[in-house]
C-alpha cells in the first residue's frame, strides 16, 4: 500500500471529510475556513452523477412544519447568500413555492400556522383565488394554498463546483477518483483508500447512499434506506396552455390524492418548455446497482404522478417528455443524522437527509464542523441524534 505524501505522522491532517457531495463539501468548506488543513476524498472523479447533489434545480424553501428546520434556514440563507458573493455568481433565483392542500388537513395546517408563528413571509390563496393568479393549476379537491414567498430553485451543479473552488482557496485538498475503503478510529483516525493511506485529527463521514458500508464496520448501524427517485420533465399539452405551464411557480402538495407522499413541481428551468413534477418517495435499491429494482418493492410513481397530472394540471400532456433518476438515502423519520459517533468523539456523522437535505447544506456543513471541532451547535439537534434509534447489535471493531 503506497503511502500518500501527506499521511506521515508529522504531516497528519486535521480533518478528513469522506463524499464531496453537497454536503461534505460544504463541512470541508467551514473546516478550511476555520483554518484547519483539510483532506476532501470522493470515490468517483469530480463532477458524477451517481449520488444525489448533481442536477440543474432543487427547492430552497423557508417553509416547514417544524420550528427546528425553519431555524436552520435562516442561517442556510445567510451561507448560501455569502458563498454567491465569494463565487461571484448566482446559486440561485427566487421564485414561490406553494404548499398546496386542503384546509382541515392537519400537515397543511401546520405548514401555515409555522409560516404564521415564525413571520416567514407568505401569501394565502383560497381555491378562488389561486385558481385566478394560476390559472393552469386546478384545486381538483377544494384545495387552498399558501406561498412561500422566501423560496427559490438552487443550481446543484454550480453550487457543488463553487463550494468546491471555495474551500480550495481556503486551502484545502479535494482528491477525487479515492475511494475510503476502511476507517481505523483513534486519537488519530487513519483511513484507508484504494490509492493510500491517511491520518486526521477528525473525520467526518458524509457518503450519502453508500454511508452505511463505511459506518457499520465502525459499530454504528443506522436505518438508512437508499432510495431510487424518478425524476419526471412534463410537457404542456398544446400552445394554448404553454404560456401558463411556463409560469407555474414551485408547488409542494400534501396528501393529494389521499396519498401519504409529497408530491413538488418546479418551474422550466433545465428543459426549455419542460415542468420538472416528482414524486417523494421512490423504490429501494443498492447505491451501485440503480438499476436494479426488486419488483414487489418497486413504488408506482409514475401512476401516481399521472392521476395528479391529470386532475390537477389538465393543461400538461399526462406523458413525462423526460425521465431521469437519482437517490435519496431516508431515515425512518425523514429527520437527517447529525451527531458524534456514539464511542469515537473524532468522528461525526452527518447522513439521511432523505430528500430535503440541499437547501440546508450550508448550515449541515456548519454543524458537522462544530461537532467535529468539539463545539455545541446553536440548534435543537435533539431531532437528529443517533440514539432516537432503537439500540441495534453493535458489529466487532
Ligand atoms: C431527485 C432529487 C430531488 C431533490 N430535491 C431536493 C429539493 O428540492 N430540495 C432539497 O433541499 N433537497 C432535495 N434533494 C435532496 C438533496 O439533493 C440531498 O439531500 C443531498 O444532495 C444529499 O447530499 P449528500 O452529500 O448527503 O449525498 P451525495 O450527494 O450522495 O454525496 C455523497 C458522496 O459520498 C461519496 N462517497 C460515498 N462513499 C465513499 C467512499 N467510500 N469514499 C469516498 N467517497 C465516497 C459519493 O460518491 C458521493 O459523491 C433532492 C434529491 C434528489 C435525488
Amino acid at each position: 500500500m503506497a503511502v500518500r505524501e501527506n499521511s506521515s505522522p508529522s504531516c497528519l491532517y486535521d480533518a478528513v471529510v469522506v463524499g464531496a457531495g453537497i454536503q461534505g463539501s460544504f463541512t470541508a468548506y467551514h473546516l478550511a475556513k476555520r483554518g484547519q488543513k483539510t483532506l476532501l476524498l470522493e470515490q468517483f472523479p469530480l463532477p458524477h452523477t451517481r449520488g444525489s447533489s448533481h442536477g440543474q434545480s432543487r427547492i430552497i424553501r423557508s417553509a416547514y412544519p417544524q420550528d427546528y428546520y425553519v431555524a436552520m434556514m435562516k442561517r442556510a440563507y445567510q451561507l448560501w447568500a455569502e458563498l454567491e458573493a465569494e463565487a461571484g455568481t448566482p446559486l440561485q433565483r427566487p421564485t414561490p413555492m406553494l404548499v398546496l392542500g386542503r384546509q382541515q388537513n392537519p400537515e397543511f395546517q401546520s405548514y401555515w400556522q409555522t409560516m404564521q408563528r415564525l413571520d416567514i413571509p407568505h401569501e394565502t390563496f383560497t381555491p378562488q383565488a389561486l385558481a385566478q393568479k394560476y390559472p393552469e393549476i386546478r384545486p381538483h379537491g377544494g384545495e387552498m394554498a399558501v406561498a412561500d414567498l422566501t423560496a427559490g430553485v438552487l443550481y446543484p451543479d454550480k453550487a457543488l463546483k463553487a463550494v468546491q473552488e471555495q474551500f480550495r482557496r481556503s486551502g484545502g485538498t479535494v482528491r477525487d477518483g479515492e475511494k475510503v475503503l476502511a476507517i481505523l478510529p483513534g486519537s488519530a483516525v487513519t483511513i484507508t483508500t484504494n490509492r493510500g493511506e491517511y491520518r486526521a485529527k477528525r473525520l467526518v463521514v458524509t457518503a450519502g447512499p453508500w454511508s452505511s458500508r463505511l459506518l457499520d464496520p465502525l459499530g454504528v448501524q443506522l436505518p438508512l434506506q437508499p432510495l431510487r427517485i424518478h425524476v419526471y420533465y412534463w410537457r404542456a399539452k398544446d400552445s394554448g396552455t404553454r404560456s401558463h405551464v411556463e409560469h407555474l411557480p414551485c408547488f409542494l402538495g400534501i396528501n393529494l390524492n389521499q396519498d401519504a407522499h409529497h408530491i413538488y413541481g418546479l418551474p422550466t428551468d433545465e428543459y426549455p418548455g419542460l415542468v420538472k413534477i416528482c414524486y417523494h418517495h421512490g423504490s429501494p435499491v443498492e447505491p451501485d446497482r440503480p438499476d436494479q429494482l426488486d419488483r414487489a418493492s418497486t413504488v408506482p410513481d409514475l401512476q401516481i404522478l399521472q392521476g395528479f397530472v391529470r386532475n390537477y394540471l389538465p393543461g400538461l400532456d399526462p406523458e413525462p417528455a423526460v425521465q431521469e433518476h437519482c437517490l435519496y438515502t431516508n431515515t425512518p423519520d425523514e429527520d437527517f443524522i447529525l451527531d458524534r459517533h456514539p464511542r469515537f468523539n473524532n468522528i461525526v456523522i452527518g447522513a439521511g437527509f432523505s430528500g430535503h437535505g440541499f437547501k440546508f447544506a450550508p448550515v449541515v456543513g456548519e454543524i458537522l464542523c462544530q461537532l467535529s471541532l468539539g463545539e455545541e451547535p446553536p440548534y435543537n439537534l435533539a431531532h437528529f441524534r443517533i440514539s432516537r434509534f432503537p439500540a441495534s447489535p453493535k458489529a466487532a471493531l
